[in-house]
């Protein structure tokens, strides 16, 4: 048993520039300390985001009070409990706030304390993080979701889908993946230029471009693979973030044009993109409450694609039971800030792969070069991560992670199965 003895916060920044929490967390003279991420485009059930609204110091979006909270109460609460006995921990916070969506004392303030704690945990064991969550032998990487063109709510270029992703599936190694990716984004970045538009990047490290219509993106990222000497659908696949919620009024999307469409037809778009550009995964093709299209789709699912829960499920179990009930999805995106300790986190995780889903650790949009998920993917056997492009050094630094992570694994090194 290790104590801990001191608990300290601050208010740092994420990758946009908003004020964000970081804990740190102290046994004796040994620490360790996480920040908090955030989203933009988040589902209505995520737990709660604190922040100081009536303080317009800070536009209304500092965490003053979050930092309050665990100088004053946190570290109070948790002082002398065993740095190793992370659930204890997890359901001292979870009980001090209370509430369903942690909506009192803020996912914020608790979610650093626990990451700070998991990281001291292993850092006390003198092993490194990845081997202190679930998988204790033959770790294996994730195959990388790499962002590389950013739309809706990550970009301001009118663009309806919000991420376009790609995925090396035919990679061996990780540092592969990686090169792959490097060389795709290299051959895009000259098309893009070609076509006259800026090379900016979005909020994820995509580029930005200022086209408005999905299929132009799917058409450059497709040349872009061709020209990189790689075949779509076998050496890398298209992937998708729809981010729904962000294009549903009164039953109807307008996901593929700026026109609102019923579902079912929106469904049988769908097929024809995927269809027409190899499409392997979608996530959040719909709305979060609207059930019964998700289940539309997946008995629709003729490519046998991956379909993957974000806003849906908010990394919650009691949501993904009902989504595997209602067979609303065949993967789940887990954000450890949607359900705010690094426990509840883990169960999700565990439950997901129980029942046959593929689980996608995720970053937010509003992030930081703290590199958890990199560790978190690897130690709970994770197949994919989603953690951007291969710019802006919050998204480069959790692949610098995997990077080491791989090295450090040597030959026994393997990369996870996607199928
Ligand atoms: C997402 O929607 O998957 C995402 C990472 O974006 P955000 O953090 O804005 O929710
Ligand atoms: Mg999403």
């Amino acid at each position: 048993m290790r104590k801990i003895t001191k608990v300290v916060a601050r208010q740092v920044f994420d990758s946009r520039g908003n004020p964000t929490v970081e804990a740190e967390v102290y046994s004796n003279n040994v620490s360790s300390k996480a920040i908090c991420p955030s989203g933009a485009s988040t589902g209505s059930l995520e737990a709660f985001e604190k922040r100081d609204i009536s303080n317009k110091k800070y536009l209304g979006k500092s965490v003053l009070n979050c930092v309050k909270i665990i100088n004053k109460i946190i570290a109070k609460k948790i002082k002398n409990q065993n740095v190793h006995d992370q659930e204890r921990i997890d359901h001292i916070l979870i009980k001090l706030d209370g509430t369903k969506q942690k909506s009192k004392i803020g996912s914020n303030s608790i979610l650093a304390v626990s990451m700070a704690v998991k990281k001291l945990s292993a850092k006390i064991k003198k092993i490194p993080l990845y081997k202190n969550f679930i998988v204790k032998k033959n770790f294996k990487l994730p195959f990388p979701l790499m962002n590389i063109i950013n739309g809706g709510a990550h970009a301001n270029n009118g663009l309806r889908i919000q991420e376009f992703m790609i995925r090396p599936d035919s990679a061996k190694s990780f540092s592969e993946a990686i090169r792959m990716c490097f060389i795709v984004i290299n051959k895009l970045k000259k098309l893009i230029i070609n076509k006259g538009h800026s090379t900016s990047v979005g909020d994820e490290g995509g580029f930005a471009p200022m086209i408005n219509d999905n299929e132009k993106a799917l058409k450059l990222i497709t040349q872009a693979i061709k020209k990189s000497g790689f075949i779509n659908g076998k050496d890398i696949s298209i992937c998708l973030d729809v981010a729904a919620n962000e294009l549903y009024r009164n039953n109807k999307y307008s996901i593929h044009s700026k026109k609102y469409i019923n579902s079912d037809l929106t469904i049988k778009k769908y097929k024809n993109l995927i269809k027409k550009y190899k499409i392997s995964s979608i996530e959040d093709p719909f709305a979060e409450n609207d059930w019964n299209s998700w289940n539309e789709l997946m008995k629709n699912n003729i490519f046998n694609i991956q379909i993957v829960g974000d806003d849906l499920y908010v990394t919650n179990l009691e949501r993904i039971k009902i989504g595997f009930l209602n067979n609303s999805s065949n993967a789940v995106l887990v954000k450890l800030n949607q359900i705010g300790t690094v426990t509840e986190t883990l169960e999700v995780i565990k439950f997901s792969q129980l029942i046959g889903f593929k689980t996608i650790i995720s970053h937010r949009s509003g992030d930081s070069e703290d590199t958890f998920i990199a560790d978190l993917a690897v130690g709970t056997n994770s197949n994919q991560i989603k953690t951007g492009s291969l710019a802006r050094s919050e998204r480069v630094a959790k692949y610098n992670q995997l990077l080491r992570i791989e090295e450090n694994l040597g030959s026994s090194a393997k990369m996870n199965n996607i199928n």
